[in-house]
Order: structure tokens, then sequence, then C-alpha cells
């Protein structure tokens, strides 16, 4: 009776997790792996209860076993795979469980002791597991959950090929029929027992890592462009712009606002201007550096941290992206339509903050709306021609009154 309760234990765990993971992935929104993990679970758990109700010596029992079991190791290894970016080979899986299956069954019907039919499914298992292992080996990603994984599954290849054989020299025939009270099978609960609360602690650990990074890439991100969104953008400035001082780096801002889009929407409506923006996104993500940062910091206004980067070249950088966007050809406007943006470009003086370098780069953007849209101005070098009517007319007056002086 106990030993009836211990083996329904380690069966009971795996459906909980099983339940666990398809709670993450559900709930979590999360990738198929996740789904992979609770479908793994779920095999080896009907595995245990296939061996745990059917009669030991009943030639189905080790087959229906073998079958979830091999189901089990393929979804879990091939989600662990799946999870950073690899392929899991599944025609060698499948011929292994096929030569696997062939053994055993030959194994079953010249012998009624159990013990060399379990070292060589096992064996099928260790080599699926070094499969496994050598696809992990080669995925680029390895952070502390990729070395985790690959050590569980180390062990678990290991344990695979070396714990049968051990178990079957100490116990030297087990007759099918009392396989349920062998040392084996009370071993081989207690092992598998461990393995699943270790794996399922380490998966569970890493899924729960991927989930909160995946909240707060979402949280930064904004969804029509990819983004950073305007919180995400500025909270990103302010310990950017104080490590370029401390690095002796030059910084600059460049501003854009999509021209009368107001009309945009009014013409074509609402959802053609949202595809105007995420085309505006998408070009200046296609168009700054990696070590430059972006943000959509309100309705069609863009911002542009440029890295390294003097007053001038920021300069050409805007005229190169304002060139770009006036030829762009847009989805859902008329064929031959064209917007335009205006551009203000700022550059870091010694000391300054985010928010006095973003007010320049915006009054200069102010400037290139007055003076006539789809232009950039550039706040460091004040030209007379471009300066604001007022300001132009007291300097003209000035001029006059120095040659008349
Ligand atoms: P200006 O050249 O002076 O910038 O003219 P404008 O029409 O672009 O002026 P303004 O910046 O005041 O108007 C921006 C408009 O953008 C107002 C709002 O209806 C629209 N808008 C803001 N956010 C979104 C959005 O997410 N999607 C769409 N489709 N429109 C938006
Ligand atoms: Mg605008
Ligand atoms: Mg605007």
């Amino acid at each position: 009776m106990q030993t009836q309760i211990l083996g329904l234990l380690t069966p009971l765990m795996a459906l909980l997790f099983a339940a666990t993971f398809a709670v993450f992935w559900r709930a979590g929104r999360m990738k198929r792996h996740v789904l992979g993990f609770a479908l793994g679970y779920l095999s080896f758990s009907i595995g245990f209860l296939v061996t745990h109700f059917l009669p030991g010596d009943g030639f189905y029992t080790f087959h229906t076993t073998q079958a979830f079991y091999t189901l089990g190791v393929t979804f879990f290894l091939g989600s662990v795979c799946e999870r950073v970016g690899q392929r899991l080979h599944l025609p060698t899986i499948a011929t292994i469980y096929a030569i696997s299956a062939l053994v055993l069954a030959l194994a079953i019907s010249f012998t009624n002791d159990a013990g060399p039919a379990l070292i060589l499914v096992n064996i099928g298992y260790g080599a699926m597991y070094m499969v496994g292992l050598t696809t992990l080996i080669g995925a680029q990603r390895r952070d502390w959950s990729d070395i985790a994984i690959i050590f569980l599954i180390a062990f678990s290849a290991c344990d695979f090929f070396i714990r049968p054989s051990l178990t079957v020299m100490f116990e030297q025939t087990i007759p099918a029929g009392e396989y349920q009270q062998s040392v084996y099978y009370s071993l081989i609960g207690l092992v598998l027992g461990v393995k699943s609360i270790m794996g399922a602690m380490i998966l569970i650990g890493a899924t729960i890592v991927e989930w909160t990074n995946t909240l707060r890439e979402s949280s930064e991100k904004d969804p029509l462009t990819g983004l950073n969104n305007r919180a995400a953008f500025e909270d990103s400035m302010r310990s950017v712009i104080p490590r370029a001082q401390n690095e002796g780096r030059p910084f600059s801002l460049v501003v854009a606002d999509i021209d009368l889009f107001k009309q945009v929407n009014d013409i074509w409506g609402h959802q053609a201007g949202d595809q105007a923006i995420s085309g505006f996104g998408g070009l200046i993500k296609n168009m700054i550096r990696g070590c430059d940062t972006a943000g959509r910091i309100g309705g069609e206004e863009f911002c542009i941290a440029v890295w390294n980067c003097e007053n001038e070249p920021a300069e050409r950088l805007a005229e190169r992206i304002r060139q770009a966007f006036a030829r762009y050809e847009h989805e859902g406007l008329s064929n031959d339509i064209r917007l335009t943006a205006s551009f203000g470009v700022a550059t870091a003086r010694d000391g300054e903050t985010y928010e006095h370098l973003f007010a320049r780069a915006d009054e200069a953007l102010y400037r290139a709306k007055s003076s006539g849209r789809n232009r950039v101005e550039n706040a460091d070098q004040l030209r007379l021609n471009e300066v604001t009517p007022a300001l132009t007319d007291e300097l003209v007056e000035m001029k006059r009154a120095a040659t008349e002086g």
C-alpha cells in the first residue's frame, strides 16, 4: 500500500509541473517552448501512471511506457533547444526510438528477465539526451539558466547510461511480473522524482526570468514602432548623457515631427496615420547605428540620441533621414502622396542636462516648422537667414546702425 502511494507521488508531481507551465504559457502569453515543457511533463506523468497501473509483465506496459517517456523526452529536449533558438533533430530522435522499441520487443520475447530490456531502453534515452546536449552546446546564448539546463541534461544522460546497469548488476534478475516490487523500480521512482523536481525548479526559474524580461521590454516599447516609448527613452537619457560627458564624448540629440499630420488623419483616416507613424519609426530604426537610441516621444514626434557624435554629423544624419522620409511610399495613402518631417538638432554642452538639451533641440524644431517645414534646424549653428523674423529684423537694424555710425 505504501509503495502504491509513493509510486503515485512522481506522476502527480509531474502533473502539477505540467499545470504550472501551462498556466505560465497561457497567462503570460509566453512562447511555445513553455507549452512544450507542460506537454513534456504531462507525457512523463502518463508514462509513470502506465507503469504504475498496468501489469508489470504486460508486453504493452513496456511499450506504452516507452512511447510516453519518449514523447516527454522529445517535448522537453525540443523545447529547451527552441528556447535558445536551436532545433532538435527529430529524425535522429525517431530513429533512436525505433531502434530501442525493436530491441525492447526482442528482449521481452526472449527472456522473462526485465533487466536487459530496461538497460537497453535507458541507453536509448541517454542517446536522446546526448543529441539534445550537443544541440544545446551549439547555441550562441549562455546565461545562468542555459548553463543550468545544460548541466541538467548532461546529468540525466549520465544517469540513463549508468544507473540501470548498476542496479541490474546489483539485483541480477528482475522477473517481469515482479518489476513493480524490484529495487530497480523503487530506485527509478526516487531518481525520476528527484530529477523531475530539479528540472522543474531550473525551468520554472528560467521561465520566470523570461516572463519578467518580456514584461519589462513590453513596458518600455512603443507597440506601433517597436522603438522606446517616451518614459524609457527619457530614463535612458538620464544615464547616457552623464556617461558621454564623463567619457568626454560628444553627444547629439535629433527631434523630429511629421509635418501637417492632422490632415493625414483627416483625409486618409487614423489607421493610415498609424501606418505612416510606424513607417517613420522603421525608417529611423534602419538609419541609425546600433549605439544610437531612438524613441517615439509623442504622437508623431520622435527623438534620436546620437552617441559619440559631433554637431555637424548629427545634422547630416537628420538631413539624410529627412530626405529618405520625403521619398518614402506610404501604404494606406494615395500613391503619389509623400509626407515630410521637420527636424531640430542640438549637441550637449558641458554639464548640460537632458531636459535642457531637449528644450534646445525642440526650439530648433519649432524654428524648422515656422520657417516652412520639411527642413533641419540646428540649435548650435544659428545662420542669419534662418533666425526668426523678429530677430532678423533686429540684426538688420543693428547692422544698419553700425554702417551708418
Ligand atoms: P505640424 O506640421 O505643425 O507638426 O502639424 P501637425 O498637423 O502635425 O500638428 P500636431 O503635431 O499638432 O498634430 C499631430 C496630430 O497627430 C494630432 C493627432 O491627431 C495625431 N496623432 C497623435 N498621435 C497619433 C497616433 O498614434 N496615431 C495617429 N493616427 N495620429 C496621431
Ligand atoms: Mg506634426
Ligand atoms: Mg506633433
